[in-house]
């Protein structure tokens, strides 16, 4: 049913390392599509973060092709992904629009009085939400996730991951995690850097 859908992300024959000694990537391939989730999966080091900066154009291949459309993110730390001192409101309407936001945040199950307090005013929970709605006001292709839950407990860390997969409408996403139990049950692929370095589709 999925696969009539648009890519959203494109990875081809990516080689990538800091050091000749000991490249990170080689020929790695990766697609995804909107409405699907795809996680990777690997141990510290394994070069999770390093994928992340070459998909968010921080960083270059050294040989293949990375081909993405617009991107918003989720960080693992809510607390430290919003700037202390501005209300959650100027902060998300800095670089998102606001049309949308009265529904979105029902959606997400944030008041939008709740916007108007400081990060540190909301729990970890409420605060991961706020960067959810923040992510998909950015009307984003492709969301990355970097350990979106770790940082929460593992009520709130189910809740979470529902609600960026009810959102699979709008857009792919990619996660990054530690967690296989929550990769497995979240996605329609999981890729583990740690066995081949290879991407499988
Ligand atoms: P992960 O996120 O999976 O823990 P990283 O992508 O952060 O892994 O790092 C992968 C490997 O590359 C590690 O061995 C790390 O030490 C190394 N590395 C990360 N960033 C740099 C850098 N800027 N320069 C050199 N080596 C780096
Ligand atoms: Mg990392």
């Amino acid at each position: 049913m999925q696969n009539t859908q648009e890519f959203v992300l494109k990875i081809e024959n990516l080689d990538f390392g800091y050091t000749k000694e000991k490249p990170l990537y080689s020929n790695f391939s990766l697609a995804l599509r909107r409405g699907e989730i795809v996680s990777v999966i690997g141990a510290s080091g394994s070069g999770k973060s390093t994928l992340f900066e070459l998909i968010s154009g921080n960083l270059r291949p050294q040989k293949g092709s990375i081909s993405a459309g617009k991107i918003s993110w989720v960080f693992q730390d809510p607390y430290s992904s919003f700037h202390p001192s501005y209300t959650l409101y100027d902060q998300i309407a800095d670089v998102a629009s606001m049309e949308g936001a009265d529904e979105l945040s029902r959606e997400v199950g944030i008041e939008m009085s709740l916007l108007q307090k400081l990060p540190h005013e909301l729990s970890g929970g409420q605060l991961q939400r706020c960067s959810i709605m923040r992510a998909l006001l950015m009307r984003p292709d492709l969301i990355l996730c970097d350990e979106p839950t770790s940082a929460l407990d593992n009520i709130i860390q189910l809740d979470v991951m529902r609600l960026i997969v009810r959102f699979l409408d709008r857009a792919g996403v990619l996660l990054i995690t530690h967690d296989m139990d929550l990769a497995r049950w979240s996605s329609d692929t999981v890729i583990s850097l740690d066995d081949t370095k290879k991407g499988v589709r």
